[in-house]
């Protein structure tokens, strides 16, 4: 299930970077801490979470070839050489560099929530307990106010609606559909950084928030 295997992987990446950060803090011993974690790259390093992405390194830059090629290649790859083959594929571009006009594209028609195993986007977020201090400074900014109207939603139907997952821009119009401006919530944002890395403009600025902020799972 590799779903969960990823998510494993990313709460131990998690763990390592909160022991790094949890022993500079007893070693300054009252002093301030190393401004760096360099404890956390070597753990890193040593752990089963860089042995797991190494060897799935190229599975998905494979299928830049084709889905027949990158099956074979993939297939080679995991099968043949089981993630230790001796070369590493290039993705070759960016992923924000990926999306295509909206106009090549159709809508994609999902069904609604259910309420039993699918749940509307800010039910999920209350259930996280996200929370921000509502004075603290805004951790999402954009470079250019103008351009999630302009290019954003002009070119690509504002993606930024979609890919977040929890609803924090939304575009807003007068009531006969004029004058389209991009709120954002910051307030609910659960920092999984997809906006830093899918905005096709690369004009939102997410930024670490106050210590404390964001989500806070229970029972984890
Ligand atoms: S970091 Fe994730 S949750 Fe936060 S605004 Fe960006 S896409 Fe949304």
């Amino acid at each position: 299930m590799p779903k969960i295997k990823g998510t494993h992987t990313a709460m131990k990446s998690g763990m390592l970077a909160a022991e790094a950060a949890f022993d500079a803090i007893v070693e300054a011993d009252g002093g301030i801490p190393a401004a760096e974690l360099s404890a956390y790259v070597a753990s890193l390093e040593q752990s089963w979470v860089r042995r797991e992405l190494h060897r799935a390194r190229n599975f998905r830059p494979a299928f830049k070839f084709g889905l027949l090629f990158g099956t074979l290649i993939a297939g080679i790859d995991q099968v043949v050489f089981r993630g230790r083959a001796p070369w590493t594929l290039k993705h070759g571009h960016a992923d924000h560099e990926t999306l295509g006009h909206k106009d090549r594209h159709k809508p994609i028609d999902y069904p609604s929530p259910d309420g039993t195993v699918s749940f509307d986007i800010l039910s999920s977020v209350y259930i996280s307990n996200t929370n921000h201090e509502e004075n603290q400074p805004v951790h999402l900014t954009l470079k250019d106010a103008g351009v999630p109207v302009e290019i954003n939603l002009a070119r690509y139907d504002a993606p930024e609606q979609r890919y977040c997952p929890a609803g924090v821009y939304e575009i807003l119009t007068d009531e006969d559909g004029s004058n389209p401006q991009l709120r954002i919530n910051a307030q609910n944002c659960v920092h999984c950084k997809t906006c830093d890395i899918k905005d096709p403009t690369q004009n939102i600025v997410w930024v670490a928030p106050e210590g404390g902020g964001g989500p806070n799972y229970p029972n984890m």
